[in-house]
């Protein structure tokens, strides 16, 4: 996510990266349309202070997912915040994401980004994968082809490496205070991880106030938690775990299901 023809950005190497993959952005701006734009809770109080809105995309899960010894279960823990479900923990991960759909409202009209220098970490790593589990595929990307046809190896670049490390740490540093935020705002529906998604929209100036006012060190409350879910074996597991369902048709979020 490049959009300033005269600081091209190569990505590095992380697992899954072939080692003679080259990158080079070309400044298209294809990324800075069409898509949810990922932020961290000090991106997202920048993003809303200029008045733009940004969603709060939840999902949640336990430990039925991965063994909890797993490099899995730990990646998505970190993440995430302990919260009460039913008579049980589950964990839930909030992802703060402005709304670039259709483009970004800091796309200018000559393709270039009128924030270039205090971009989001993820409009510097695109189109590097964040997760450790998930494999950069070039052909789902919305990099051209000539993207991939120069530039330097993706496994030599330290920077973006470097990058991708501190996005996943500021991941881990804003799990329970982004948690906390949402708590503060009643937003505590989420979906089920790799079911669905439950988008909360509130308003700019709302998120702003909980953002700004969210402790550095806070904590999720005791507030009970319910799923959206609408796979049968899901909510029959759900169910039995003594997981509260939120059934009721509402007007206070979407529903993503994400294709199996
Ligand atoms: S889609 Fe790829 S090539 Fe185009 S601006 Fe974004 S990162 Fe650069
Ligand atoms: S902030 Fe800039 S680089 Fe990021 S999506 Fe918006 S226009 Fe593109």
């Amino acid at each position: 996510m490049d959009s300033q023809e005269s600081e091209k950005v190569s990505i590095a190497g992380a697992p899954g990266v072939d080692t003679d993959q080259r990158f080079e952005c070309v400044g298209c701006g294809a990324c800075c349309r069409g898509r949810f734009v990922p932020l961290t809770l000090a991106e997202a109080v920048t993003w809303l202070k200029r008045g733009h809105p940004v969603g709060v995309l939840l999902e949640a899960f336990d430990d039925s997912l991965w063994p909890v010894d797993s490099p899995e279960y730990a990646y998505n823990a970190g993440r995430s915040a302990p919260v009460i479900g039913g008579s049980g923990t589950l964990r839930v991960t909030v992802i703060l994401a402005a709304n670039a759909i259709p483009e970004c409202p800091n796309l200018q009209k000559d393709g270039l980004c009128s924030v270039y220098l205090e971009r989001p970490m993820v409009c510097r790593i695109y189109p590097m994968e964040i997760s450790p589990f998930i494999e950069l595929k070039p052909q789902a990307k919305d990099c051209p082809p000539e993207s991939w046809q120069q530039g330097s190896l993706l496994a030599s670049d330290q920077g973006l490496a470097m990058l991708v490390q501190q996005s996943r740490q500021t991941d881990r540093d804003d799990a329970r205070r982004k948690v906390a935020v949402c708590e503060s705002l009643g937003l505590t529906v989420a979906g089920w991880k790799g079911n669905g998604l439950v988008i909360h929209q509130p308003s700019v100036e709302t998120l702003l106030a909980a953002c700004e006012s969210a402790e550095v060190d806070a904590n999720p409350t005791d507030q009970p938690w319910q799923i959206k879910a609408e796979d049968p074996p899901l909510r029959a597991y759900l169910n039995a775990q003594s997981v509260p369902m939120a059934d009721s048709p509402s007007d206070d979020y979407i529903f993503h299901a994400i294709p199996r």
